[in-house]
Order: C-alpha cells, then sequence, then structure tokens
C-alpha cells in the first residue's frame, strides 16, 4: 500500500539501482529487471449476495520468469495499489533466486476488504480472478499462492476454477492449498519457521544463546505467528506483539514483559490476525499503543505486518538494545529510514531472505503436488532449514567478503543469479 509520498515501488528500484551500480550491471539488463516483464490489469464483476453487482479491480504482474515460471502471493487488501503489486513482483523473483530455488516472480491482487465480504462472494471473486487469468497463469508460467488476507480456502477455490476452465486436474497450478487437497504439510508455518530459522543462525554468529534473547514483533498474522510459536518454542521470549484491531480501525500492542503465552493469543485471535483485546487482558497483557512494539527494549525486532512501516518518524524509537531486525513482512523499512538503520550497524535480516520460507515450501508443494506423492511434515521442514540456512550463510558470507549491507549483500546474489539467466537464455 501507498502512505503519503511512499512508493514501495520506487523503493524497490532505488534498492535495486544501488545494487546494479555495485556490480556493474550492464545497461539493457538493468532496464530489463527494474520493472515487471509483463502486467495484467483487469476487472472482476461480482453478484453479491443481495443482488447488486459490484466490480472490483484485479491484477497480476509477472517481474521476471527467467529462472523459472513466475511465483508469488495474491493480496485481497482495500488499500493495495498497482505499484505495491509491481514492487512485491520484484521482491518476488529476488527472493526465489537469494533461496536458489528454479522460480521466477510475480504478485497478484485485488482491492477490497475480504473482511466485509460473505463466504460466497469471495468466492465468487477468487473465481473471477481466474477467469481473468486462466490463459496467463499456470503451473509452467506462474503459479499463485496465499498472501496478506488470503488463505487455503481461496487457493482451493482458484485451484477449482483454473481446473474447471482447463479440464483436468493440475494441483500444481496454485500453491498453500489445504492439506489432503495437494497442500503440504510445513507451508502454514514455512514463512515463520524459516524467519526464525534465519534468526537462529544470526544469533550464533554472534556467539548468543536465543534463551537469553527477547523480541518484539509488528503483527499478528499468519508469519508472526509461527515466528513467535518456534521463537518461543527455541526458548526465546517475545515480549509484545502488536495486531490490528477491526473495530477501532488501528492497531495495539499487546505487551507482557515476562513473555506473551503464544498458544493462548493463538487462541483469542481471528483468522486475520486481530486478537481479541478484550480477552487479552486475561492473559495478563497490557494493552498499548499502535507503536509501542518498536519502542521496546528488546535484542530482535520483527516486522511483520505490511509495508512502509519503520519510516523518519519512529525510527528514532528504537531502543539501542536492539541488535537485529528480521524483516518478516516485505518491505516494512522505508529508503529514508533504512539509511539510518544502515548507518546505526544494526544488523539486518533482509525481508527477501527473512521471509523466504513461504515461498520455498511453496517450491516444495508444487514438487509434492506434480508428483502426487506427499512428504512427512519433518523431511518439508528439514529441507527448508537445509535452505533457509544454506541461503543466510551465503548472504552473510558475502556481506563479510565486500563489507556490504545485509540487504545489499542478498541483493548482489539475486540479482547476479537472475543476470545470469536472462544472459545464458540470450534475452540481453
Ligand atoms: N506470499 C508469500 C511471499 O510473499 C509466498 C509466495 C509463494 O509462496 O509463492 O513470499
Amino acid at each position: 500500500m501507498t502512505h503519503g509520498s511512499y512508493n514501495p515501488y520506487e523503493n524497490a528500484q532505488s534498492q535495486f539501482d544501488r545494487v546494479a551500480e555495485i556490480i556493474g550491471l550492464d545497461e539493457a539488463t538493468r532496464v530489463l529487471l527494474r520493472q515487471p516483464m509483463k502486467e495484467y490489469h483487469f476487472t472482476i464483476p461480482v453478484h453479491m449476495d443481495d443482488g447488486s453487482t459490484k466490480v472490483f479491480n484485479g491484477y497480476r504482474m509477472q517481474h521476471n520468469d527467467a529462472r523459472g515460471p513466475a511465483k508469488g502471493g495474491i493480496r485481497f487488501h482495500p488499500q493495495e495499489t498497482v505499484d505495491t503489486i509491481r514492487a512485491l513482483s520484484m521482491w518476488m523473483t529476488w527472493k526465489c533466486a537469494v533461496v536458489d530455488i528454479p522460480l521466477g516472480g510475480g504478485k497478484g491482487g485485488i482491492i477490497c476488504d475480504p473482511r466485509n465480504l460473505t463466504e460466497n462472494e469471495q468466492e465468487r471473486l477468487c473465481r473471477g480472478w481466474v477467469r481473468q487469468l486462466a490463459k496467463n497463469v499456470g503451473p509452467f508460467i506462474d503459479v499463485p499462492a496465499p498472501d496478506v488476507m488470503t488463505n487455503g480456502k481461496h487457493m482451493l477455490w482458484m485451484l477449482d476454477e483454473f481446473e474447471l476452465i482447463h479440464g483436468g486436474r493440475f494441483p500444481g497450478f496454485i500453491t498453500g492449498k489445504p492439506v489432503g487437497m495437494g497442500g503440504s504439510l510445513g507451508r502454514t508455518e514455512a514463512t515463520g519457521y524459516g524467519l526464525i530459522y534465519t534468526v537462529r543462525e544470526a544469533l550464533k554468529s554472534f556467539a548468543m544463546r536465543i534463551e537469553n534473547t527477547s523480541a518484539s514483533i509488528q503483527g499478528f498474522g499468519n508469519v508472526a505467528q509461527y515466528a513467535a510459536k518456534l521463537y518461543q518454542e527455541l526458548g526465546g521470549t517475545v515480549v509484545a506483539v502488536s495486531s490490528w484491531d477491526n473495530t477501532d480501525k488501528k492497531a495495539y500492542t499487546f505487551r507482557k514483559k515476562s513473555g506473551l503465552d503464544i498458544p493462548a493469543l493463538f487462541s483469542i485471535t481471528d483468522p486475520f490476525g486481530s486478537i481479541d483485546k478484550n480477552k487479552a487482558g486475561d492473559l495478563g497483557c497490557e494493552i498499548l499503543p499502535e507503536d509501542a512494539w518498536i519502542e521496546e527494549e528488546v535484542d530482535i525486532l520483527i516486522p511483520a505486518a505490511l509495508e512502509n512501516q519503520i519510516t523518519l518518524e519512529n525510527v528514532g524509537k528504537i531502543s539501542k538494545q536492539v541488535l537485529l531486525i528480521a524483516e518478516g513482512a516485505n518491505g516494512p523499512i522505508n529508503t529514508d529510514a533504512d539509511e539510518i538503520i544502515r548507518k546505526s550497524g544494526m544488523f539486518v535480516i533482509p525481508d527477501f531472505l527473512a521471509n523466504a520460507g513461504g515461498v520455498t515450501c511453496s517450491y516444495f508443494e508444487q514438487v509434492q503436488s506434480n508428483a502426487n506423492y506427499y512428504w512427512e511434515k519433518d523431511e518439508v521442514l528439514q529441507k527448508l532449514d537445509a535452505q533457509m540456512t544454506s541461503a543466510f550463510k551465503a548472504v552473510k558470507e558475502t556481506a563479510k567478503k565486500h563489507d556490504l549491507y545485509m540487504r545489499d549483500a542478498a541483493y548482489v546474489i539475486s540479482i547476479n543469479r537472475v543476470a545470469q539467466a536472462v544472459k545464458m537464455r540470450g534475452w540481453v
């Protein structure tokens, strides 16, 4: 979403330009990679339950598919913008490249608020999105997945519509499907768990024990929930989480200095990640203002809500105790705030590395779906851990070797891989 003057696409392009300069990328490759190669903009008329018809705007951006079919989620959000989806499609390309899976980058969205739509309306919306795109997506072209406010239920409706149109069963068309219906065990946990695997590796590299650390998390959606769960299971203390309240139209921070009970918080959270603040008091939580999560005296900050959350206005509120920021969301730190964080020497695990666990597990799901043979959960999570750990180590090593900020080091790896693919294909 764009807020005020912030534009995530400009942010994504300036991050790219900076590293294209560092590695001396040629002009044609720069032009090719700093924008999506294909964009689809379309309307989706939906018959509403009250008999009226509402027209929604839908999108799919395919940034690059030189390394494999485009891959990325579909977001449902009232403030969704074209430029946000462009930026996110670009980040997907770098994300798949940094974890070295054979997929490209894509992202889709519908401007809508699913919280105000009935189940039937959501189903018709999902089917409408697929009808407009059925010829331009598919297991070997572009493979969608869940993202902000979409889940397995939406993916299955989309798969069903795709299969109706194409006349067959193509479970590899979409990922994040429910387990038992082509989904992979571990996919729900994958993004949050993957993030904590990278945090664990970072702490190891500072010779710190996770048991002696504390964290504050922004958001309590899928990524934040499973990050909090695994971090706590490994011995860390989650001091605060923030969560959007859809009645009050603002977020609150829920804090318990001795450590929040994450499974108990799960039980009072709705499917969109909103914690019931009337029940939070019973769990011993203090209910604080929206931005309180960023001011906590903790070792680790995990922004895992939306883009553009750490800005010039609040970056100064970060406690001196914080030594690590792991970006669970895509683009949570804006360009200006990132400059300050970069200079402060704080260690950042950049978004497209930190949250790559989701798409990595989506890749495993696609492999399982295409083979129609499904793995045990332990096997999925072990493979996920191995992939995330080795990607983290490679980025850390590059950062060390060339004295780079972690974000730039991750970009160096990804851009080089994608640039090599477009060159080998003879595109530039
Ligand atoms: N939406 C997730 C992301 O931004 C997952 C994408 C996928 O699994 O394709 O990484």
